[in-house]
């Protein structure tokens, strides 16, 4: 394993639009490339210009935390940052990956993200993260913080082989059981979900129901992408070695999307599947909104609700105009409030989305939204 050490010019991504998932505009990558190395991560395909041998090498912004200061510093600025989670995790670095235990750029990240006010969502699948239970839960005093660990199965047989350098699945659940325990809210991103592995109904049960016995407040759940080249070819080496029985053919499954996505019959009949277990679990499957309604400004509050919508509405084989109205409502560069009378003229704003709008704008939340939400629409 080699470790670069190397000067960073800035650290703190802001996405174009509010993501979501995480409900977040910003995150950042303090390492590049991963110890962890499991089989399927998608940090190793071409498109993230990771560079050097994925899994064995990594790169560590040794000047993070001055830049993090600087570009966090509210004086600096001639307006504040909108406000909503500073996301720490995700892309192609776990930033509780072995080597923070000497470098420790993530504890510091948290402390300036504490001074900052900011709230902050951890995203990670090593039990590391409970060594800065202090700082987390001052922060979550201060603002608010979410810890998220992901998993690929709750069994730990199966990731011992497909991640086995994380701690087993058994360890992140009592990792949660604990952070609930400290009064922090914690998700589960049951993802990537394995074709032929990890997909079954029962281990997506497992999953939840476990994720339900130790507290877990929602769930995000999404199917393996493996995009062409080095992620392919990794990912199929290794599974091969270790199930040389598999059944499932990945040729019919990934048939060259560019982003590496399952063909739609399959992520259907996988949602559909997850979809049905999470409403007999009553496990939300996004953000519940109590943990962001009262973070996010007006137009970041709109997209974020029309895209959980959009989602839910897909997820039952509706079809919906939420999620393009989300997108342009992201474009638009003038708060909402103060066109209240011309949401229409916005694209993809119909008569049922400007009502939701509107809800939103007075209300500071949707009541369709809710309905959905708690399945009585
Ligand atoms: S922990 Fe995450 S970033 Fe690291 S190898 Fe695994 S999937 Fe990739």
């Amino acid at each position: 394993m080699t470790v670069t050490e190397a000067e960073a010019k800035s650290v703190l991504r802001r996405h174009r639009k509010i993501d979501s998932w995480f409900v977040s505009r910003y995150g950042m990558n303090l390492y590049r490339g991963c110890f962890h190395n499991c089989i399927y991560c998608d940090g190793r395909a071409e498109g993230y210009y990771v560079s050097g041998e994925f899994g064995e090498d990594v790169l560590v912004k040794v000047n993070a935390i001055d830049v993090l200061r600087r570009e966090l510093d509210a004086k600096r600025r001639r307006k504040p940052l909108p406000r909503s989670y500073i996301m720490l995790g995700g892309g192609v670095g776990d930033s509780y990956q072995p080597i923070e235990k000497k470098y420790e750029l993530t504890r510091r990240a948290l402390q300036l993200v504490h001074d900052s006010g900011f709230p902050v969502h951890v995203l990670t699948k090593s039990t590391l993260v409970t060594r800065d239970a202090d700082i987390l839960k001052a922060v979550n005093q201060r603002g608010r913080a979410i810890v998220s660990f992901s998993f690929s199965s709750v069994d730990d047989r199966i990731s011992d082989i497909v991640e086995p350098r994380v701690p087993p699945p058994s360890e992140r659940l009592e990792a949660i059981r604990f952070f609930k325990g400290e009064g922090l809210a914690c998700g589960m991103f049951l993802l990537p979900v394995i074709p032929g592995v990890t997909d079954s109904a029962e281990l997506l049960e497992e999953a939840v129901a476990k994720a339900s016995g130790v507290g877990v407040d929602f769930i995000i759940f999404g199917g393996m992408t493996l995009k062409e080249g080095r992620q392919r070819t990794y990912f199929e080496e290794k599974i091969k070695d270790h199930y040389p029985r598999l059944t499932v053919d990945y040729r019919h499954i990934y048939r060259g999307s560019k982003w590496g996505e399952p063909a739609y019959e399959y992520a259907d009949s996988l949602n559909r599947s997850f979809g049905a277990i999470a409403r007999r679990y009553n496990m939300p499957i996004r953000m519940p909104p109590a943990l962001y309604q009262d973070i996010l400004g007006g137009n970041d509050l709109v997209v974020v609700i029309l895209e959980h919508i959009d989602y839910l509405l897909r997820k039952r084989g509706e079809r919906s105009t939420f999620g393009r109205a989300a997108y342009s409502i992201s474009q638009v560069p003038e708060y909402l409030w103060e066109m209240k009378g011309d949401l229409r003229k916005v694209r993809g704003v119909d008569e049922t989305v400007e009502c939701v709008v509107l809800e939103i704008l007075d209300m500071g939340k949707s009541s369709y939204y809710e309905q959905l939400l708690s399945g009585d629409t």
